[in-house]
C-alpha cells in the first residue's frame, strides 16, 4: 500500500519535469512495411523507439495489399522507415513520395543485400537480410540518438547472437540433407531452402502463382508428377494464400505421403523472428529426418 502515495507523488511531479526531461525521453518513430522488420526494430531500439508495422495480418495476402490514409499518416510522422523493396511492397514508393519528415531515413532490405525487382522478393528468408537491416538500423539510431548508442549496439549484438543459433541449425540441416529435392506452391521459403542446400523443384510455377497468374498445363503436370513420383520430399505451401489450385496440390501431396509444411510471409502473432524461424526449421529438420530414413 505504501507505493500508492509514492506513485501519486510521481504523477504530480511528472508535468513539472516535462519541460526538460520529456525531450530526451521522446521515442523515435519507426514505421516498418512488414511486421518482421517491425519486430527487428523493436529488438534493436528497445524502449527508445515506437514501432508501427503496416503489414501484420498473417491471414491476408501481402501481395494484394492496398494502403489507407492512416498508413500515409504513419509514414509522414516516421523518422525511420524500413521496407523490403524488390517489388514486394511497391506501394511504399508511392507513400514515400507523398510526405515524409525532412530528416527521415529509409532502410530498404533489397538494397542492402543487392536484390532488385524480378528477384524472389521474400528476402527475409535469406539469412543475410535481417543482420544487414539490423546493423543499418542500429547505426542510424546511434547517429540520431548518441546518448543511447551503447544501448542500440548492445541490442544489435544480442540480435546477431540469437540469429547465430538459427544459422547453426541451417548448417546442420545442410550437412545432412543437401541435395534433397523439395517443392513449393510459392517462392516464400525459397531463400531458406537454398541456404539449407535443398533442391527446389517447379520454381517457374511458384513465380506464376505469386504473381496471381494461372500456371500453364505443362507447369501443373510437372508439379503434380514431382509429388506423385516421390522426387519431392516436402511440399512447402504459403498458408496465407489458400485457393483451389493450392488445395488440390495439398491433396495430391497427402495421397502420395509427401510431407506438407505451411510457411507464412508475415510473422504470426505471438511469435518473434527467432521463434518463428526456429519453429519452421525444426519442422523441416523433423520432416527430412522422417523422409530420408
Ligand atoms: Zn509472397
Amino acid at each position: 500500500m505504501r507505493s500508492v502515495p509514492l506513485l501519486a507523488a510521481l504523477l504530480v511531479a511528472a508535468p513539472l519535469l516535462a519541460g526538460n526531461a520529456a525531450r530526451t525521453d521522446e521515442k523515435i518513430n519507426i514505421v516498418a512495411a512488414e511486421n518482421f522488420y517491425g519486430d527487428l526494430a523493436r529488438q534493436i531500439g528497445g524502449g527508445h523507439v515506437e514501432v508501427t508495422s503496416i503489414l501484420s495480418n498473417p491471414d491476408d495476402d501481402p501481395h494484394l495489399f492496398e494502403t489507407s490514409p492512416s498508413t500515409a499518416r504513419n509514414i509522414a510522422d516516421a523518422k525511420v522507415i524500413i521496407y523490403n523493396g524488390a517489388d514486394y511492397d511497391p506501394w511504399m514508393d508511392k507513400l514515400l513520395s507523398a510526405s515524409t519528415k525532412p530528416d527521415h531515413t529509409t532502410i530498404v532490405a533489397a538494397d542492402l543485400i543487392g536484390k532488385k525487382s524480378g528477384d524472389n522478393p521474400h528476402l527475409w528468408y535469406n539469412p543475410a537480410t535481417l543482420p544487414a537491416v539490423a546493423k543499418a538500423l542500429a547505426d542510424d539510431l546511434s547517429r540520431r540518438d548518441p546518448a543511447n548508442s551503447a544501448h542500440y549496439q548492445a541490442n544489435l549484438k544480442s540480435f546477431q547472437m540469437s540469429l547465430q543459433a538459427i544459422d547453426k541449425e541451417i548448417t546442420d540441416v545442410k550437412k545432412t540433407y543437401a541435395g534433397i529435392e523439395v517443392t513449393a506452391t510459392e517462392p516464400v521459403f525459397g531463400y531458406m531452402a537454398e541456404a539449407l542446400g535443398l533442391k527446389m523443384l517447379n520454381y517457374d510455377f511458384q513465380v506464376t502463382v505469386m504473381n496471381n497468374a494461372e500456371p500453364s498445363p505443362t507447369q501443373v503436370t510437372a508439379f503434380e508428377n514431382s509429388l506423385k513420383d516421390g522426387s519431392a520430399k516436402i511440399l512447402f505451401y504459403n498458408s496465407q494464400v489458400t485457393d483451389e489450385a493450392t488445395a488440390r496440390l495439398l491433396e495430391i501431396a497427402k495421397q502420395n505421403k509427401v510431407t506438407v509444411i505451411g510457411v507464412t510471409e508475415t510473422e504470426p502473432a505471438g511469435k518473434t523472428i527467432q521463434t518463428w524461424f526456429g519453429g519452421q526449421l525444426d519442422e523441416v529438420q523433423k520432416a527430412l529426418a522422417a523422409r530420408t530414413q
